[in-house]
């Protein structure tokens, strides 16, 4: 019998209490969910599989000294994490125009800007997290005057989400694969009377966006926001080529297991 009970449940996700004070489990489901889960499907493996990616990048970014929630991993669904105080944005870091970008800014208005075309810098975005309010775009100045994070925080997040943005860039580009953009969430976390900030959530096909440099082919979410199918497929390229697969056998007939 587990003694677990679940705190949380949200599209892609469950978090259940932790065997430790301060401690979470967050389960990965199968199912997915798009434009403010109006569209809804289970894809079996999803949760596997992103499970396995954001696992390996929380690792590689806890190597280069970035703060995250991620303490293990349980098992193929479920990761033991530090419990945080989730601050209420989601942080969009971009370097190609695409998705909400492109609707919002790109042809027919003035600027033209056009999917596709690398941005002059990176460019950092704040979203309210809020389901109901659809995660509606914000400014610097609604997250003072509303308090979701103090200025060094926000210093801090943004310090960070551009620190991981280089990172990424570079870890997926060595293995053929343009990061276009991601959504990060970031946490408070507790130690006596002082907090400290932490990446949290996940960072997995489903939050970024991912295309193969030579073919330009979407490897990512997309897959399902536009009903291109193939998606369990293209996030197991992603994990393939992260060196997260191997071939069972030399013969290859039983397919890619995850590396342990
Ligand atoms: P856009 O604003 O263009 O729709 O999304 C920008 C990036 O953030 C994309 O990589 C997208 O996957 C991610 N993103 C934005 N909002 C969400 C969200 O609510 N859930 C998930 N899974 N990803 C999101």
């Amino acid at each position: 019998m587990s003694k677990r009970r679940r705190l949380y449940e949200g599209k892609a996700k469950i978090l259940y209490t932790g065997p430790e004070p301060g401690t979470l489990i967050q389960h990965f489901k199968d199912d997915a969910t798009a434009f403010n889960a109006e569209k809804h499907a289970t894809i079996e493996g999803k949760g596997v599989l992103n499970n396995r990616i954001s696992e390996y990048i929380f690792i590689r970014l806890g190597e280069i000294g970035v703060a995250t929630h991620f303490i293990k991993t349980l098992n193929m669904r479920e990761q033991l994490i530090h419990e945080v105080d989730i601050i209420p944005l989601e942080v969009v870091v971009r370097n190609v125009a695409a998705g909400s970008l492109v609707k919002r800014l790109g042809h027919p208005g003035r600027l033209g800007l056009k999917e596709g075309e690398t941005l002059p810098r990176p460019l950092v975005e704040f979203y309210y997290k809020d389901d109901a309010l659809g995660d509606p775009l914000i400014g610097e100045d609604h997250i003072a005057v509303f308090g979701w994070a103090s200025q060094p925080e926000l210093d801090d997040i943004i310090a960070n989400a551009l620190r991981i943005n280089d990172f990424m860039t570079g870890l997926f580009y060595g293995v053929g694969i343009r990061l276009v953009d991601f959504k990060l969430e970031f946490g408070r976390r507790w130690e006596d009377e002082t907090s400290r900030i932490m990446l949290a959530d996940e960072i997995s096909p489903d939050n970024c966006r991912l295309w193969d440099v030579e073919n330009h082919e979407k490897l990512d979410k997309d897959r399902f926001r536009q009903d291109l199918g193939g998606l369990v497929d293209a996030y197991q390229e992603v994990a393939r080529r992260l060196g997260i697969f191997t071939d069972a056998k030399a013969d290859g007939k039983s397919g890619p297991v995850l590396v342990k």
